[in-house]
């Protein structure tokens, strides 16, 4: 049988960009192996995002492996993370994403809190939880601007905004909704405190957003996932998947793509099925850079695309992006991807 290796790169398909003449960044960037594989290949567009939800990472994922979307499409994201990033949560917890942002006289210039370093992430969950880790809360630090914050036994529901759809809007819009009254004053001054708290740090505040819990996925999958963000990894565990760890897979434009090329051609000489998934183009197109968008394309053809045309045996690569992202606005979109399957033979 065939192996096949299922390269996701997020947020890849875009809009046309009028400063790249009116080209999307995957057109305009130079990919000759993308584009060999393209036109030795079948080409397909899929619809990952159903009816009703997000266009987000953890619904397409779940809408391309061909898991249940009903049971448990919504509201279990950041406790996929949390079982990314080996976090014990229980199941009466509740979980959010605690994303570090920035902000500059009242509104938000970054999702990501400028990308700090992993050291600075840490001191920053050490102050937050030094501040607010009583009455079952926990700061987990996931080692970027993606941290996962634990409510124990609660039961509430919140509802809050995507950090990345606020970049320009005012600090305020920052502030969540829950049904318990008592929680949603406890969060929003957490959200409202960070800021005097870390307002040493580039990264100056925080964002509470995507509650989840925890979930049964009720279909199981075999094979190897690599990749850099939690989500994913999260995926893979609760599918019962092997979840491989390569060191500098970092879920931003400073990843290790030869280490992740390497990560998957090993996987698959013991694997039938292999996922990488590569995170940083839809971390530059919500910067709203498509330059940088173009760049990273580039550097996923040449380190990972190209070496894999010359390895050795038959594959069944198949390459699409999870969901598209706007380089012109910075948010997902929930139009229909490109899905080239391409069977190399020997
Ligand atoms: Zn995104």
């Amino acid at each position: 049988m065939m192996k096949t290796l299922l390269i996701i790169i997020d947020g890849m398909d875009d809009e046309p960009i009028p400063a790249l003449g009116n080209l999307t960044p995957d057109s305009y960037a130079n990919m000759p192996a993308l584009k060999h594989m393209h036109s030795m290949g079948k080409v397909s567009y899929q619809y990952t995002i159903p009816d009703g939800c997000e266009p987000a990472t953890d619904v397409a994922m779940r809408s391309i492996l061909g898991l249940d979307i009903k049971d448990g499409a919504f509201g279990c994201r950041s406790w996929l993370e949390a079982l990314g990033a080996g976090i014990d949560v229980n199941p009466g917890d509740l979980c959010m994403r605690c994303n570090l942002i920035t902000h500059n006289n009242g509104i938000i210039v970054s999702h990501n809190g400028s990308n700090p370093p992993e050291n600075e992430c840490k001191t920053i969950i050490d102050e937050l939880n030094d501040h607010f880790a009583k009455d079952n809360l926990t700061f987990h630090c996931c080692n970027s601007f993606r941290n996962i914050l634990v409510i124990k036994d609660n039961c509430s529901s919140v509802s809050a905004t995507a950090p990345h759809t606020l970049i320009g809007s005012p600090v305020d819009m920052l502030n969540l909704k829950s049904d318990n009254h008592l929680l949603e004053h406890k969060l929003n001054d957490c959200i409202v405190k960070s800021r005097s708290i870390l307002s040493s740090h580039t990264a100056n505040g925080i964002s509470l957003w995507s509650p989840g819990r925890p979930t049964r996925f009720t279909r199981k999958l075999s094979g190897a996932v690599i990749a850099g963000v939690n989500v994913v990894k999260g995926i893979g565990i609760a599918t019962g998947m092997s979840v491989m760890d390569v060191p500098g897979a970092t879920g931003d434009e400073n990843t290790d793509y030869t280490a992740k090329y390497r990560a998957a051609t090993d996987a698959l000489k013991h694997e039938d099925f292999v996922i990488l998934h590569i995170e940083a183009p839809d971390e530059a197109a919500h910067q709203r850079n498509w330059m940088k968008k173009v760049y990273i394309l580039e550097q996923i053809d040449r380190y990972i695309l190209m070496p894999l045309l010359h390895t050795d045996g038959p594959i069944h690569i198949i390459v699409q992006a999870d969901h598209a992202t706007s380089s012109l606005t910075g948010q997902h979109m929930a139009s229909p991807v490109r899905v080239i399957n391409y069977f190399k033979s020997n």
